[in-house]
């Protein structure tokens, strides 16, 4: 279980040329390990998670997801292969005013029949035991964002994608939800990519690049 680019470039139109917004990125990040990605605002970090998660496809490059390469999969087999292996924590958390904290999770599985004994696991492991029957509005910022969090690791997927997770919280909090992420990283064996603008957030991780200009380097 891990997450490799080689060489991903990915471009947008942009009036009569084109935006360069990754250029020839490699990443690889094992199992069990979070690789924090930290750049400005327009330096490629979202590009960089959209197209790990196989929501756009790069003009080159690969990207292999659990030892799968992804180049040339169908609409459908991407959408499965999505489904069953990564676990994308969007920078607005999404939640549905409607479900509970568990019914989040439910909705996740492809599994039914196990789900709700699986999103009481998830919400005990993250302190939200006594939390799975609250709606959104009836719980806390921080613990919005757990509900986010763990939301996305219900198929047990083998990569876990997390943009920005901490733009909303104030500096403590954020620091609880970073540390929550490389915990369950390390328990659930996930290859993580987490990017955060905060460099205070990057001793928690295994390995920390920056990009600027769609273009990465370590350190
Ligand atoms: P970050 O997440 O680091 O702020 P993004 O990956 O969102 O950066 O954006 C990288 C660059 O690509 C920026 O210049 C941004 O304006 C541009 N961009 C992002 N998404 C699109 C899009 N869908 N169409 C055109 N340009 C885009
Ligand atoms: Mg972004």
């Amino acid at each position: 279980m891990s997450l490799t680019l080689t060489k991903v470039s990915l471009t947008y139109p942009d009036g009569d040329g084109r935006l360069t917004a990754l250029d020839r990125v490699a990443l690889h990040v094992p199992r069990g390990s979070t690789t924090a990605v930290i750049g400005p605002s327009g330096s490629g970090k979202s590009s960089l998670l959209a197209v790990a998660a196989t929501l756009v496809a790069p003009d080159a490059g690969t990207v292999t997801v659990d030892g799968t390469p992804t180049e040339g999969l169908t609409r459908g087999e991407l959408t499965e292969l999505r489904r069953h292996r990564i676990g994308i924590v969007f920078q607005q958390p999404n939640l549905l005013p409607a479900l509970t904290a568990a019914e989040q999770l439910q909705v996740m599985t492809a599994k039914p029949g196990k789900a709700r004994h699986k999103a009481l696991e998830l919400l005990d492991a993250v302190g939200l035991a006594d939390q799975a029957g609250r709606r959104p509005h009836q719980l806390s910022g921080g613990q919005r964002q757990r509900v986010n969090v763990v939301r996305a690791l219900m198929n047990d997927p083998a990569v876990l994608l997390v943009d920005e997770p901490t733009s909303a919280l104030d500096h403590e909090r954020g620091a609880a939800i970073i540390d929550l992420i490389t915990t369950l990283t390390r328990a659930r064996k996930t290859a993580t990519v987490l990017v955060t603008h905060d460099r205070s957030h990057l001793a928690e991780a295994d390995a920390v690049v920056t990009i600027h200009d769609g273009q990465l380097q370590s350190g």
